[in-house]
């Protein structure tokens, strides 16, 4: 079989829910952000998994999303939506008990017009300049609004994964003084806020990235072993040229492994050349141009062939091969295609 395998350990996903959970007090709840499909490994187990660790409130970036954790976890867990009301949502929230995040007045009066009564939050804008209702529109429907009892007054932080960025105490500032007196439960923290430390910590904490063992949460397990198996091998030799465009050529006689998978499964052709793979513990180079489905590696100095080779896994992770790449490691997670065979670790329960 030709199909690259994704190993997913949900043991390590519900491991990192607990141990950002811990990193806040005991009346701080934790929720779960699964938007784009739990980051690419799969919105039904990711979900799961992170319900029986303890989750209770998800957040997902459209209703689609949020209808699709919905199936997969029944009623009870509050499923926020981060983009709100949108024109042509209004059954699906209502119909499966979603709760919108709303970020204009646009959507205010929408959801109060449309569903009076139904749960929603507020998202404000503290400085992202991206989502969320501002200063001014803010003072001036706020005490409406806190009439109709949002569950949520929220905000988003731009900088968190750098510390000592001045935007963090501005945008914390900012949320404090929209926030303040109106004694509703507050949000301003991901995955880099909950590391900054118990003042950006408020109510409740929105966690993505470091679930899934991405930075800045530098004390997350590695969640995801990706394996490519070997197609063909071919020897090389000294001066003939591999891939597209001919940009690796051997210095001496070589032999190159075609492994299956390439930049429509979201390996970036900006990996060409740059990416290692791993037999074991012996790192491989990836040579020549990433194609559409297909990756050259150099394996001449390997005792045998091997039947795979990982890109992803415990010598590699998500933000490892993100730096090769020139990216981020929640491009690759998330970029991680439909074509590869979904396999989930999980202990038996
Ligand atoms: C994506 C997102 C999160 C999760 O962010 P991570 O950096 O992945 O932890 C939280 N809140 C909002 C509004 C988001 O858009």
């Amino acid at each position: 079989m030709a199909t690259a395998t994704l190993t997913i350990d949900l043991d390590a996903i519900a491991a990192n829910w607990r141990r950002l959970d811990r990193l806040t007090g005991p009346d701080v709840q934790t929720a779960a952000v699964v938007k784009a499909d739990a980051y690419g490994l799969g919105i039904t187990r990711v979900a799961r998994a992170l319900a029986h660790a303890g989750a209770r409130r998800f957040f997902v970036a459209y209703a689609e999303e949020g209808a699709a954790v919905r199936q997969a976890l029944g009623e009870g867990p509050q499923i926020a939506v981060l983009s709100g009301h949108m024109t042509g949502d209004t059954e699906m929230i209502h119909d499966l008990d979603l709760t919108p995040m709303l970020n204009s007045l646009e959507q205010i009066t929408r959801h109060l017009e449309a569903l009076p009564g139904h749960a929603f939050g507020v998202q404000l804008d503290t400085g992202m300049n991206r989502l969320g209702v501002e200063m001014l529109e803010w003072q001036a429907v706020a005490p409406i609004l806190i009439e109709a009892g949002p569950e949520l007054l929220m905000s988003h932080l731009a900088c968190a994964d750098e510390p000592e960025h001045p935007l963090n105490e501005a945008q914390l500032r900012t949320f404090l003084e929209m926030t303040d007196g109106t004694g509703l439960p507050r949000s301003l923290s991901a995955t880099g806020g909950i590391l900054l430390g118990q003042r950006y910590h408020f109510d409740l904490t929105r966690p993505g990235v470091g679930l899934f063992g991405g930075m800045p949460f530098e004390g997350a397990q590695p969640a995801v072993t990706l394996s490519l198996p070997v197609i063909q091998t071919r020897e090389v030799a000294a001066g003939e040229a591999v891939g597209y465009g001919c940009t690796w050529v051997a210095e001496a006689p070589a032999l190159i492994a075609t492994v299956a998978a390439g930049y429509a499964d979201g390996l970036p052709r900006t990996l060409s050349n740059a990416a290692v793979l791993w037999d074991g513990d012996t790192p491989c180079p990836l040579v020549g141009r990433v194609s559409m489905d297909l990756i050259t590696v150099d394996i001449t100095h390997l005792p045998e062939v091997p039947r795979s080779l990982d890109i992803l896994g415990p010598h590699q992770t998500v933000d490892a091969l993100a730096e090769a790449g020139g990216t981020i490691g929640y491009e690759i997670l998330t970029g991680l295609g439909p074509r590869y065979l979904r396999r989930y670790q999980e202990q038996a329960q």
